[in-house]
């Protein structure tokens, strides 16, 4: 596998390897790793790693199976994504999925990959365990996830559970300051329209936001662990709250909120 970006997750990497070489793949893997993680480009090298012929466990990249599963045309590997205009994946998309794995593959199996798999309402996930309960043939289902307590248990405990720490991004200093003012001023009880003004001068971009609700959590977390308690604007219970809050905001831009909206929204509730 060309897996270079994720040098922090080699153990996990060289697990999942394994299991394919000694013929021991899975039926279902649930791949959760953060915002900055490219869980797709994961699956993408783990599909290669398991259908290519040339090198198992690797996938050469090269082959004309590789090929067609970078270029998201292999007959066996179906893609479930959320529909443009859509919120949420919909539940005919996993029906669609199941009546096609009813059907023979062409090559020795199909790989189904859900990206990602907190799209997935709690209706479309029952009817997904269905699947994973049992699997047709020798179907591999890779849920993708951010966050895999978003999914039900009876999800969960069917999957093998694979956890990518990726590389974090640096974060641009101009949103770390700002990240670091506004959790401040969202625990001191600064006017709404100060919070807005710092939220205002911060980049606007996917990248961007979930950097500042990925460096807000930081801080709030530095503040729990901190020793200078006279340094402290809040309480444990009221950072806990901001970070309850900040976790709420990242899945409503993941699930199509827009981004000021949802942070207008979390500085308004708290
Ligand atoms: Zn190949």
């Amino acid at each position: 596998m060309t897996f270079e970006a994720w040098k922090n997750d080699e153990a996990t990497i060289h697990r999942m390897q394994e299991s394919v070489r000694a013929g021991r793949v899975s039926h279902a893997y649930l791949i959760e790793g953060p915002s900055y993680t490219d869980k797709p480009a994961f699956a993408r090298e783990f599909a290669k790693a398991i259908l290519c012929p040339r090198r198992v466990g690797d996938g050469c990249g090269q082959c004309a199976i590789c090929s067609k599963v970078d270029h998201d045309n292999h007959e066996d590997l179906i893609w479930i994504r959320r529909m443009l205009g859509k919120k949420w994946i919909a539940i005919q998309q996993v029906e669609e999925m199941q009546a096609q794995i009813a059907r023979k593959p062409n090559g020795p199996r199909y790989i189904v990959i859900i990206d990602p798999g907190d799209l997935l309402r709690e209706d479309s996930q029952n009817r997904l365990l269905k699947t994973l309960e049992e699997p047709p043939g020798e179907t591999v289902i890779l849920i993708l996830s951010e966050n895999a307590q978003r999914l039900l248990p009876t999800i969960r405990s069917r999957c093998v559970m694979c956890r990518l720490e990726g590389v974090p991004k640096e974060a641009d200093e101009n949103v770390t300051q700002r990240a670091v003012q506004l959790t401040d001023q969202i625990l001191d009880g600064s006017p709404y329209y100060l919070r807005t003004q710092t939220l205002g001068k911060i980049p606007k971009g996917g990248g961007d936001t979930a950097m500042l609700i990925d460096c807000m959590e930081k801080h709030c977390r530095e503040l729990l662990f901190s020793r200078d308690e006279h340094g402290i604007p809040a309480s444990p219970e009221e950072i806990g709250r901001l970070v309850d809050g900040l976790e709420k905001a990242r899945a409503e831009i993941e699930r199509g909120l827009s981004v000021e909206y949802a942070l207008k929204k979390l500085l308004l509730s708290i």
